[in-house]
């Protein structure tokens, strides 16, 4: 049964609560808002199938002789604009949907409060998978999905973070999919989404507060990459906008400059 007493050892991958066969395992967040498993001792059924798949525990074996690099910038001006790097993402995702297939990344919900991997089989579907959200991303039955799709003939791609596909990898327990394109991300770490959250509400409370009559806000965006004055000086921008007191629409942005 996975007990995580060091959290320096779990990434949240969630690998474990998805291969368990009695859903004993629910991911929990601690003080900081950072998801991590908690088994329930009575369902346990002694398995072993969550330690099997944890990549901490079973670290997925990396040939890097054998690697070999190659350095891409998407051709179209307008995907490199929205997205966060240079668009490759962008470029693997509509060849996955040009076979047929479907492509698994993270997207923010509707009100934009938090990032959690979903399904895109569109051209639309993709748009809402571009961009980095530096968020930990919720991969919820994501795994479970990846497995059902594969079985079922589907060419799929994952994107995530290293460990989220150090996770799916060690979830497929070792069976071998060539219909399964994985990316993984560079990546230093994950915020967490709690953090995000308070971020965010911050964001807007300081509108309505400089303009009291402001009601009915809603956040129509957020990019935490976004380019327009250049790849060299992006910004972290979010735009919301509001009702004031005669009903019509304000909309405001707010852009943090990161250079
Ligand atoms: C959490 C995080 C940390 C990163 N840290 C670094 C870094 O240290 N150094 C560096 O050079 N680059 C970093 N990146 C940037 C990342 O390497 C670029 O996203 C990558 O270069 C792909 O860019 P792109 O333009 O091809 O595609 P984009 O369209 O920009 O990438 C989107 C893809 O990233 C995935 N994605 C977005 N947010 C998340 C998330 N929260 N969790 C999992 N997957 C996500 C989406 O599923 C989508 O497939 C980080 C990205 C993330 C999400």
């Amino acid at each position: 049964m996975i007990q995580i007493t060091d959290k320096t050892l779990c990434s949240g991958c969630e690998a474990c609560a998805q291969i368990c066969p009695t859903q004993c395992i629910d991911m929990v967040d601690d003080s900081e808002g950072f998801p991590y498993p908690v088994a329930d001792p009575h369902r346990c059924i002694h398995c072993g199938l969550c330690e099997r798949v944890c990549p901490f525990l079973n670290k997925p074996e990396v040939n890097d002789e054998s690697t070999e690099w190659v350095a891409a910038v998407n051709n179209d001006t307008e995907t490199v604009r929205k997205s966060s790097s240079g668009g490759i993402f962008s470029a693997l995702a509509h060849d996955t949907l040009s076979r047929c297939g479907e492509v698994c990344g993270a997207g923010f919900n509707m009100d934009f409060s938090e990032v959690c991997h979903r399904w895109a089989s569109t051209t639309d579907e993709i748009e809402g998978l571009i961009g980095s959200k530096y968020v930990q991303s919720r991969v919820g039955e994501s795994f479970s999905d990846v497995r059902e799709k594969l079985k079922a003939g589907l060419p799929v791609l994952f994107v995530g973070t290293p460990c989220q596909t150090a996770g799916l990898k060690n979830f497929l327990q070792g069976k071998s999919y060539p219909r399964l394109l994985l990316v993984d991300v560079l990546c230093h770490g994950v915020p967490s989404p709690q953090v995000w959250r308070r971020y965010l509400s911050e964001r807007i409370d300081s509108l309505i507060s400089a303009n009291p009559g402001l009601a009915d806000h809603a956040v129509d965006a957020v990019s935490f990459r976004d380019k327009r004055n250049g790849w060299e000086d992006y910004s972290v921008t979010v735009c919301i906008s509001a009702r004031d007191r005669d009903g019509a629409i304000v909309h405001n942005r707010q852009s943090i400059n990161n250079a």
